[in-house]
């Protein structure tokens, strides 16, 4: 029995043979690979779809349900699920029929259809806020809510966690030096310019010391935050920090936005609903119509007095705010869908009740194997982590990072017909999920305990 983490050498020699593996059970995504290279950079239309751990891209014959077939034809019980995006299960019937029927009486019109009053009214129920906009993205959502914020508190600064990732938004795109707790430029982040530590402040979750601190001189319109980091690993909150947050951004006047994108997950209406925290705003993109590009944003009646106050005093003009496809006649018909059909209660219990299985089953094997490793939940979607504890912030992720063993970890499930998300190792279970799939997950995991440890004899 090995308690402890696997080493390098052991590592390297199953992701090479891992790699063979990949090669050879796969010829027809390795041609596509090839072909697509001379049109595309890196070869894929977005290169984030590189940072899968294959040695060549995997192309997708088809996705309907949990289930992933690829180019090759193999099917893969799929718990990456589009990163979110299909949390719902692949191309739902109920979905796939309101997008055929609004597919033929127009996609795009610069007008709201006649629909949209009803999902208002549906985005109300289901979230708890009364008033709401339109995206293309949660990116785009994040981006225009901070303009609001910063608008309608004539207050320069935002705040955000140490770890978060909201999208491509310039103004939250930045580190924390973890001496100092100044605001850093995030190095990986393309053609940057601009200063954002002028702007932006960072805070350590879970840390209400550093977050009063960060609050005091009246400066910051609002707190940007997930309510459990998913983007840095899953970093749940402590029992008790968000009340006490939400408390002290009142008590300082500052806006708390949730990003609900991924937590969306946690119980029907996401977590800030579950947890009773009032937000000021409150996003929710990529699986809110399904995987449709949409995403929403909800605010309060007195919030939504104060953007309209702000709008009107301005001068005729751009915004700064929307864009020209948002709210478009296609993603509502597809979010009225969503709404009814996949935000349910029915599908809720289905994930959370599978989710735990898989939880539990996981645990279970970790435990018997004796490996320094966990798994935290939110919901219905999980990490398995390869560290002690579940962490309390993003410096703890950091300390504790395994990337060799996470990337052989998404090979090795890959080759034997199970996704996990690519970026960390996040498992996400749909309405779509079988206990089968659960099921097939745990036994390849087992079988990576064995191969391991054949590999440590060895
Ligand atoms: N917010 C959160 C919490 C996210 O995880 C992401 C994407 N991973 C986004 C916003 C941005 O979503 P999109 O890329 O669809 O704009």
């Amino acid at each position: 029995m090995s308690a402890h983490t696997p080493s390098p050498n052991t590592l390297a020699q199953l992701q090479a043979s891992e790699r063979q593996r990949f090669i050879h059970s796969h010829p027809r995504s390795l041609a596509l690979a090839q072909q697509a290279q001379a049109h595309y950079l890196f070869g894929v239309p977005l290169h984030w779809m590189r940072d899968w751990p294959t040695p060549a891209t995997l192309f997708v014959q088809r996705a309907q349900g949990a289930t992933l077939t690829c180019a090759d034809g193999l099917a893969h019980a799929d718990f990456c699920l589009g990163d979110t995006g299909a949390m719902f299960g692949h191309s739902p019937p109920a979905l796939a029929q309101a997008l055929a029927e609004q597919a033929a009486n127009g996609l795009t019109c610069m007008l709201p259809t006649a629909g949209a009053p009803a999902v208002g009214e549906q985005l109300a129920r289901l979230f708890g806020l009364p008033l709401w906009q339109m995206t293309l993205s949660a990116s785009d959502a994040n981006r225009f809510v901070l303009r609001w914020a910063r608008a309608i508190t004539a207050r320069p600064q935002v705040l955000v966690f140490d770890g978060c990732y909201h999208g491509a938004v310039d103004d939250t795109l930045v580190d924390m030096d973890p001496t100092s707790g100044a605001t850093l430029p995030r190095p990986s982040i393309l053609g940057q310019v601009h200063n954002h530590s002028a702007f932006t402040r960072v805070v350590p979750f879970n840390d209400l010391a550093a977050l009063e601190r960060a609050l005091a001189d009246g400066q910051v319109a609002c707190l940007l935050a997930e309510p459990a980091l998913t983007n840095f690993g899953l970093v749940p909150p402590d029992t008790g920090f968000w009340a006490a947050a939400r408390q002290l951004c009142r008590q300082h006047g500052t806006l708390l936005v949730m990003d609900e994108t991924h937590t969306v997950s946690t119980a029907l209406g996401g977590y800030a609903r579950a947890h009773d925290l009032a937000p000021d705003f409150l996003v929710v993109g990529k699986a809110v119509a399904g995987g449709l590009p949409c995403a929403v944003y909800g605010f309060s009646a007195e919030v939504a007095q104060r953007m309209v106050a702000a709008k009107e005093a301005a001068p005729e003009g751009h915004s700064g705010i929307g864009t020209t496809l948002s709210g478009n006649a296609l993603t509502m018909a597809a979010l009225h869908a969503a709404l009814n059909h996949l935000h349910t209660a029915e599908n809720y219990s289905h994930m959370l009740a599978q989710a735990q299985r898989l939880e539990a089953g996981l645990r279970q094997r970790i435990a018997q194997a004796q490996r320094p490793w966990t798994v935290t939940r939110l919901g219905a979607r999980m990490e398995l982590q390869f560290m002690p504890h579940t962490p309390r912030n993003a410096q703890d992720v950091r300390d504790h990072a395994q990337a060799d063993m996470e990337a052989l970890t998404h090979l090795y499930m890959l080759n034997r017909g199970v996704l996990l998300t690519p970026f960390h190792s996040m498992l996400l279970v749909s309405p779509a999920t079988t206990p089968q799939d659960v099921d097939r997950l745990l036994a390849v995991f087992d079988e990576l305990l064995a191969s391991l440890a054949t590999a440590e004899r060895g």
